[in-house]
């Protein structure tokens, strides 16, 4: 498989992951990405999940998404084209569609079928970089699984942040996750690093969730976030609203955290005093 021409661009790319359904991932997206243009900072999130949750929550209807993100990988579309605004100043999203769903089994035959969100990435980069228009952060809300966009999103990011429920399996589906980042190293892009792993929907008065916590942070230690989660109804109330818990609830224990996480994760990137 060809390697591609391009270095990766100067913007942070980080790839939220993780091969289990319903653990945040999409919540995550939306709330950090949010929370960080709250820092005044410019962020592009790239849905890359058939099911366009990313989409609806930050508010993109159906009706507006003309030009998705499989209209990008499939070159027919420009990024910019199919970037579109949200109602958080400095956050827009290029959205998916149910087209995307398509998109595995086509990229299987291409052979850069690995470097495609890569390559149109960089490309989209460059481009908003000459009109001084370049984001600080780009975030890809990946899939429920460690297919092909996955694996586009792994190849195109700097670090990979984890969401993990606490919950029983969680170490199990964690242990694969970070062998596939270490392929993903050993093939395709030999910078990826784990920004970092982020507890969510943690309940403070559950045992498990206590007991799960305790044994993520053995075994990963410093990977893991101080900043936990919490389950909180507010979080799965704004998406039906097309808003991030931010706008919809600033106050509530689901934005604090969603701030405290941005935080930490820009002290980690060195954009923060710590
Ligand atoms: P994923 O993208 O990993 O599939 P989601 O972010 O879509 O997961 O979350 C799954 C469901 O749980 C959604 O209905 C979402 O609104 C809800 N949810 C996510 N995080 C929280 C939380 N901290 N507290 C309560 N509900 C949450
Ligand atoms: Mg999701």
């Amino acid at each position: 498989m060809p390697a591609p021409s391009e270095a990766l661009p100067a913007p942070r790319v980080l790839a939220l992951a993780n091969q289990k359904g319903g653990v945040g991932k999409t919540a995550t997206a939306v709330n950090l990405a949010t929370a960080m243009a709250a820092c005044r900072l410019k962020v592009l999130v790239i849905d890359l999940d058939p099911q366009g949750n990313a989409s609806t929550g930050l508010g993109v209807a159906r009706a507006d998404r003309q030009q998705d993100i499989y209209a990008v990988l499939a070159e027919s579309t420009d990024m910019a084209a199919a970037e579109t605004p949200t109602m958080v100043p400095g956050l827009s999203i290029v959205p998916s569609t149910p087209d995307l769903s398509g998109a595995e089994q086509e990229l299987v035959a291409l052979p850069d079928r690995a470097y495609r969100l890569r390559t149109v990435l960089t490309r989209h980069l460059d481009h908003a970089a000459r009109l001084s228009d370049r984001p600080d952060y780009v975030l890809i809300d990946c899939p429920p699984s460690l297919g092909l966009l996955t694996l586009n999103a792994l190849v195109a990011a700097h670090g990979i942040l984890v969401p993990l429920q606490c919950e029983f399996y969680a170490l199990e589906g964690l242990s694969m996750l970070l062998q596939t980042v270490e392929r993903v190293r050993a093939t395709f892009n030999r910078t990826l690093s784990i920004q970092g792993v982020v507890l969510t929907m943690f309940d403070t008065r559950n045992n498990l969730s206590r007991q799960v916590a305790e044994d993520v942070h053995h075994h990963l230690g410093d990977l893991v976030y101080e900043t936990r989660i919490p389950r909180n109804v507010r979080i799965s109330e704004a998406p039906s609203h097309g808003l991030p818990v931010l706008v919809y609830d600033v106050t509530c224990t689901g934005s604090q955290a969603y701030m405290s996480l941005a935080r930490e994760v820009l002290q980690r990137e060195g954009r923060l005093p710590a």
